[in-house]
């Protein structure tokens, strides 16, 4: 009987911490850690309700239920620990440099071998372990800021907290473990017409490795950016290769916010939030429209977008949250 309460405990703990408004108020690692009492939670339980259950007395119960478990057993080892652990050894992670971008942050360039193999695409993100000693195993999401290439990655960090701290002092050389790739904000999203993407700091990162990968035609892709300082608008040369090449079309928006829950910065002439929307893209009920920033603001461009039209299969979002 204590098996399965205390079972049940862990597995009511990964639903309290499930709940948005407790989330939002941990550390990715702390809330990894309570969810990994998940795996302890079904291994405490399931036993319990197998052999001393009622539930699955019969014969037939039990030849469905023991090989589903087994399959999920399966699985979990294969794809949560197999797998990272191949992709790790097989291509061999390297940090190559970091290299500031803008004030507190920083792209770290990686060096690997046969990264074509691996499956990773603009958009998406890994959870990155750097072996760099003290808290090495902590791991934490960041997305490709570029389109993975033969024996490249990169990704840009901005640095808020000890974790960053560390990525920002990195050393070339530093091993990395690598978990994933995750995330849908792929090329598959895209349903081949016009293109505009709001960004806002750091939500720049998967955008600008979109920007490189979708097959938009000349002129058709639009990056609105949003920062507080100029001082902190990033890959400035990169953006004027695109818009030279490819001829994106950029639009910062620099400054403070308006007012709560706007989008926009102080200054923006008269226009709210939907005619600013209008003003920017006439057509963008016609676009495909990636958005990745803060929740608030991401949401508030969202509210927007839907408003002048946009459908929601053509509004795509990542979110730095968990
Ligand atoms: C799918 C995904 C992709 C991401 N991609 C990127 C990326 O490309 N570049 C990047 O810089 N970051 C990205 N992030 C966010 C990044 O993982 C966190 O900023 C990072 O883990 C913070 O680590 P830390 O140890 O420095 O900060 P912590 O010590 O964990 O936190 C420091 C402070 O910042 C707050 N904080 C932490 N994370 C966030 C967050 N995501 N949003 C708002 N406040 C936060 C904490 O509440 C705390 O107050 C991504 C997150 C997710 C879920």
């Amino acid at each position: 009987m204590w098996t399965a309460l205390h079972g049940f405990a862990a597995l009511a703990l990964v639903m309290v911490t499930s709940a948005r408004f407790v989330r939002r108020r941990m550390r990715y690692e702390s809330w990894h850690l309570l969810h990994l009492y998940a795996y302890a939670g079904i291994a405490l339980a399931v036993p319990h309700e197998l052999w001393l259950g009622s539930d699955f007395g019969g014969r037939a119960a039990k030849a469905f239920w023991w090989p589903m478990y087994a399959a999920a057993a399966l699985s979990t080892v294969v794809f949560r620990l197999g797998l990272p652990v191949w992709r790790t050894l097989r291509h061999r992670l390297t940090v190559d440099r970091v290299v500031e971008e803008a004030p507190e942050l920083v792209s770290v360039y990686l060096r690997g071998r046969r990264l074509d193999r691996l499956p990773a695409r603009a958009g998406q993100y890994f959870v990155w372990r750097f072996l760099d000693g003290h808290g090495a195993l902590h791991g934490k999401p960041f997305s490709l800021s570029g389109p993975p290439s033969r024996n490249r990655l990169r990704i840009t960090v901005k640095v808020i907290g000890a974790g960053t701290l560390r990525i920002a002092a990195l050393r070339p050389g530093t091993r990395v473990l690598i978990e994933g790739p995750y995330g849908r904000m792929t090329k598959d999203t895209y349903s081949g017409g016009p293109v505009t993407m709001f960004a806002c700091g750091v939500g720049v990162t998967p955008l600008l490795a979109l920007l490189w990968d979708l097959p938009y035609g000349q002129g058709k892709a639009t990056l609105v950016y949003r920062t507080r300082h100029p001082h902190d608008v990033a890959f400035l040369p990169e953006l004027e290769w695109l818009a030279r090449d490819r001829g994106v079309r950029l639009v910062p928006l620099v400054g403070p916010r308006a007012s709560a829950g706007s989008w926009l910065p102080v200054g923006y002439g008269d226009y709210d939030d939907l005619a600013a929307l209008r003003s920017l893209a006439p057509d963008l009920a016609d676009h495909d429209v990636y958005v990745c920033g803060p929740d608030p603001w991401t949401d508030a461009v969202l509210r927007a977008a839907r408003r002048v039209g946009v459908p929601g299969p053509r509004l795509h979002r990542e979110r730095f949250a968990w």
